[in-house]
């Protein structure tokens, strides 16, 4: 017979196979040897109480067999001679569209203006030594996107649109700890990732698909209303009917190149704000209610969210364990997100702790149109460098200080590596953006204990949350609304925000595209 239950054990026991059977059999009412297998569903932490525990959700049997689990399949096969789609980006949407592509028959050519895992390797040590930027090259352009050297949290809420399990069984089925199949906040870690997207290429290429390194979308190629042909920066152009734009919220480029060409796009709101870190060892207290987090607890995270004057203002890619990490695209603009290693072992805590921001706001600044909100961004990571110093040292202030606006006489350590400069954050900030944090902040302190700190430090800018474009498709066919065979696609097009939802929209974007391609 199969049961349905959730054992609870204290951190550390869930490892431990008699430590689970014992709790089965007691919560059955069986003994032991009735027990003829087990599979964990579902992993959490429950750190309400005094002391935190663990959660599983076990599917149990007895006196039967467990059903076998059957091995998962990504139908993948040769595509060489097949018809070709075009994607243009290897970013976590580009790569789980060609996987699809390629188990629906369709051979994938992908073009990705930035170089291969390895070779990029160079340009984030240049950035995070020197604090030089190649505009080809960095934490969001290149091999994998923005997802490769991200902190490969998997959650999503976006559970409705696609198929999360399948996302997570192709991220193991190319080398990810098996765990993230049933952990509730499942985690790759940047140290892991490079490797697993390679494996994704190499099984892309192996079946025939192509994937073009250094080749940067110049133009898209029209015939009428249809897409005919991408030219690429080189000069050299390739055929095709069906294009999916993967390139990712980043690429001003081609935001640029679609206003040109008037292809219709929007100005998104977005959120913007700040980078803080805290020592991790805060945050354990917190969240852990303890002097010194167990060995067998993972280094606590945290979520917040208040509203100021109807502006939402939340704590985003909570990376405990983490990295501040710089993602600037281009020269002359301080850009920074977060990352952790896979066993979030670093002394840090980092939040993008960012503000709502909309058309209003963008106008406020004399920005209209459709690149309003894009150049709005542009602005403040601008006035970021410029505040830093150049080379990257990002602008910083403590938490306090911050809301005391009061300049901070001293820094605490910080983990980013570029360096950071003591500014006040107001000078950096949009007043609404700075003003609605300084109120949030205060409130935080009140939901956390130990948050509100002046061992804190907020790093700015934490500026590319989203998109602030949107590119229109259909709900349905999912192509651009007024160009045939062209397909905007996750982020950069203003539908996702993440890992998980972004590879979900490529394979959305795949379905359709191959669907259209065999019967055009
Ligand atoms: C440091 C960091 C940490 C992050 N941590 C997490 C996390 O823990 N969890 C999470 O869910 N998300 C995280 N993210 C965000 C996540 O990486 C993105 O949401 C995701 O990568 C978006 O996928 P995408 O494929 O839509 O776009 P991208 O990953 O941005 O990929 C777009 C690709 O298009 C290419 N491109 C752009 N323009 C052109 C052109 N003209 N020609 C050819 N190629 C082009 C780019 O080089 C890039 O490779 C993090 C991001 C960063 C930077």
């Amino acid at each position: 017979m199969i049961h349905t239950l959730t054992v609870t054990l204290l951190p550390g026991e869930e490892k431990d196979d008699r430590r689970i059977r014992k709790q089965i059999g007691e919560l059955l009412s069986v003994g032991l040897r009735r027990i003829s297998g087990y599979t964990i569903e579902r992993q959490s932490i429950d750190a309400r109480g005094r002391q935190a525990k663990i959660l599983l959700q076990i599917k149990a049997c007895t006196d039967e067999p467990l059903p076998e689990e059957p091995v998962f399949d990504p139908h993948l096969r040769t595509v060489a001679h097949a018809p070709h789609v075009v994607i243009v980006g290897a970013g976590p949407a580009g790569l789980f569209a060609a996987l699809k592509l390629i188990a629906l028959g369709i051979k994938p050519i992908i073009l990705e203006r930035g170089k291969d895992v390895r070779s990029r390797r160079r340009d984030l040590a240049a950035m995070n030594k020197d604090g030089v930027v190649n505009p080809e090259s960095n934490y969001c352009f290149g091999e994998g996107g923005a997802g490769t050297y991200s902190d490969g949290k998997l959650y999503t809420r976006s559970t409705k649109r696609g198929d999360v399990k399948r996302i997570l069984q192709l991220f193991i089925h190319f080398g990810a700890d098996p765990r993230i199949g049933y952990e509730a906040h499942p985690h790759i870690g940047t140290n892991k990732l490079p490797g697993i997207i390679s494996a994704m290429r190499t099984a892309i290429t192996d079946c025939g698909g192509e994937v073009h390194f250094n080749a940067r979308l110049s133009d898209i190629v029209l015939d009428g209303d249809r897409v005919s042909a991408v030219r690429l920066a080189d000069g050299s152009t390739i055929k095709c009917t069906q294009l999916i734009l993967a390139t990712g919220h980043s690429a001003r480029d081609i935001f640029e190149l679609l206003q040109r060409k008037k292809i219709a796009i929007e100005a998104k709101p977005f959120a913007l704000g700040v980078r803080i870190e805290h020592p991790q060892s805060i945050i354990d207290q917190a969240q852990y209610k303890c002097e010194i987090r167990s060995e067998f607890l993972p280094a606590a995270s945290y979520s917040l969210v208040t509203q100021q004057w109807g502006r939402g203002v939340f704590s985003f890619c909570m990376c405990p364990g983490g990295i501040i990490a710089p993602a600037a695209t281009a020269p002359g603009e301080v850009v920074v997100n977060g990352w952790s290693p896979s066993k979030r072992n670093n002394r840090f805590a980092n939040s993008g702790t960012v503000v709502a921001v909309n058309e209003q706001d963008f106008k406020d600044y004399g920005f209209t149109g459709e690149l309003a909100g894009m150049h709005y961004q542009s602005m403040v990571e601008r006035r970021a460098f410029d505040a830093g110093g150049g080379r990257l040292v990002a602008p910083a202030q403590r938490l306090v200080d911050f809301t005391e606006k009061r300049s901070s006489s001293t820094l605490p350590e910080c983990s980013y590596l570029p360096g950071i400069t003591s500014v006040s954050l107001y000078e950096v900030l949009p007043d609404a953006v700075s003003n609605s944090l300084r109120y949030a902040l205060k409130d935080f302190g009140k939901k956390m204990k130990g948050y509100f700190t002046n061992e804190a430090v907020m790093v700015a800018t934490e500026s590319r949350t989203s998109s602030p474009v949107r590119i229109p498709r259909d709900k349905d066919r999912l192509q651009h609304t007024q160009i045939k065979g062209l397909y905007p696609c996750a982020e950069g097009a203003g539908y996702a925000g993440g890992i998980v939802s972004a590879a979900m929209d490529g394979e959305r974007c795949a379905e359709m595209a191959a669907h259209d391609r065999i019967n055009s």
